[in-house]
């Protein structure tokens, strides 16, 4: 799948005149019934997909390098998948999760507690990384809740700078993307602080090592607990590698870990939110497998069901699910869609494929080849700042001196241009563009998040186009 390229042919011949109705179909803006992203400027128009492949209204044949927001993990349009959302359709649609099972949810959840090993051990499914996030917090507060001893005073979260933990009111809450929190600040919740997030690029002193830098954020935790009243902190909450917003950041060695003991040494519970590192991205299934560290809470959504439905997850660990079961039994919270039959077929088949087509190997390989290309080719660049990643998922910095490290003027708009650079007809790939990095309101970067199966020439292939687009929007 992943190595198939729709032929010029293919596409002006077989989709010819369904192209010509399709954009009959689209009218211009002023007549779009769509609210789009950037309202006065429509996106193009994808009208169908494969492998590795976006093929506009056009016939632009666009490379997916980043998976949408590092969504379809096995490319797109896998039969396979088709084929289990198929089947699950002609079996039943949708049940009401309030009083029915269903046994793609049964199969899903048991694999992923299986393959936690156990650690985590139930699983429940909504629809999008937001709604895991939500879910998250809640569980945390009913968890205190229903202790032997009530701990109703642990109504406080912290969490960390430059991170992204979805949009609604609560998880924008714990998020601290500064430009979508901005004008919301005022109705945003008042029990969440920020800790420094682990970003050695900018953060980590010249005279400090690893460890000195790692033990200055477990103390920045600590003394955040204790300003707080340390039995008042619910819970820490932290991408386990930086995603999007920070731009690629894995933990470094032993972080995770520290801050894992500031929160058990307070009793407050560890949330990750993988919901874009995890289910394979970085290398593992789960990315805290790399850290030497389990968490309370997890949450899962992007590769989990590869963009073939929506869907996301939050696992619980056991002492978590048997502090409920010996308690009230009953978690208080419900989504109409939770559970969803077609979502589960599909990510419990996308999951199956990953674990069949032996995938994992080929995310650790692939991935550090794709860091070593993508340092070989734009190391040198003047503004380029840093390089970083795990698997396949990789960030290039953008700087504008490299000396200093002084990021471009945000009114330069870097990284769009980059972004909307990449998706001309000469270089047609697609970049994850992110700012604020820096310090929430300077920085640029791009990430990639290439599909699972890529191959090494498809590497090649997205590093000479990356290349080429830094060297197009930014010169050199
Ligand atoms: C994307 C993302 C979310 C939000 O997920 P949605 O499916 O967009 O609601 C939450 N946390 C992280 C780390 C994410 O990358």
């Amino acid at each position: 799948m992943g190595d198939y390229k729709p032929s010029a042919a293919e596409t002006s011949l077989s989709t010819a005149t369904q192209l010509a109705k399709e954009i009959q179909n689209h009218p211009p803006t002023d007549q779009s019934g769509v609210l789009y992203r950037q309202l006065r400027q429509p996106p193009l128009n994808i009208v169908k997909a494969r492998g590795n492949y976006l093929v506009t209204d056009t016939g632009l044949e666009i490379f997916d390098a980043t998976c949408g927001a590092a969504v379809s993990c096995l490319g797109h349009n896998d039969q396979r998948v088709h084929e289990a959302i198929q089947e699950q359709l002609q079996k039943v649609s949708y049940c009401y999760s309030l009083y029915f099972t269903n046994s793609s949810m049964e199969n899903l959840c048991k694999f992923l507690v299986d393959s936690t090993g156990g650690k985590m051990s139930r699983a429940y499914i909504v629809g999008s990384g937001t709604e895991a996030v939500e879910a998250s917090l809640k569980m945390a507060v009913q968890y205190f809740m229903e202790l032997p001893t009530p701990q109703p005073q642990r109504v406080n979260f912290i969490a960390r700078k430059q991170s992204y933990h979805g949009n609604t009111l609560g998880s924008l809450s714990v998020g601290h993307h500064v430009g979508r929190r901005a004008i919301y600040e005022k109705i945003l919740a008042k029990n969440v602080t920020h800790v420094s997030q682990c970003y050695p690029y900018r953060d980590m002193k010249s005279y400090e090592t690893v460890e000195e830098y790692v033990g200055r954020l477990a103390q920045e935790l600590e003394d955040e607990f204790q300003r707080l009243g340390p039995d008042t902190v619910c819970a820490f909450v932290a991408e386990t590698m930086s995603g999007a917003t920070l731009g690629c950041m894995p933990a470094l060695p032993g972080y995770l870990k520290a801050m894992k003991e500031v929160c058990e040494r307070h009793g407050a519970l560890l949330i990750l939110d993988e919901v874009m590192s995890g289910m394979g991205r970085t290398g593992t299934l789960h990315a805290w497998e790399q850290e030497d560290v389990v968490p309370d809470l997890q949450t899962i959504a992007k590769g989990l069901g590869g963009g073939y439905a929506p869907i996301a997850g939050l696992l619980l660990n056991k002492h978590v699910v048997d502090t409920l079961t010996k308690g009230t039994g009953s978690f208080v919270h419900s989504q109409t869609y939770q559970g969803h039959p077609v979502s589960c077929a599909a990510a419990y088949r996308v999951q199956k494929i990953i674990q069949e087509d032996n995938l994992l190997p080929n995310v650790r390989e692939m991935g550090t080849y794709l860091g070593q290309r993508l340092h070989e080719k734009l190391d040198s660049h003047p503004h380029v700042g840093d390089i970083r990643g795990r698997g396949l998922f990789w960030a290039i910095e953008f700087v504008q001196d490299k000396r200093t490290k002084e990021p471009f003027p945000p009114s330069q708009g870097i990284s769009w241009t980059v972004h909307t650079t990449g998706l001309k007809p000469e270089h047609a790939i697609s970049l994850i563009p992110g700012n604020g990095g820096a310090d929430g309101i300077n920085g640029d970067h791009v990430c990639l998040a290439p599909a699972y199966n890529i191959t090494r020439a498809e590497i090649d292939l997205i590093v000479d186009r990356v290349t080429a687009v830094v060297q197009d929007a930014l010169g050199h």
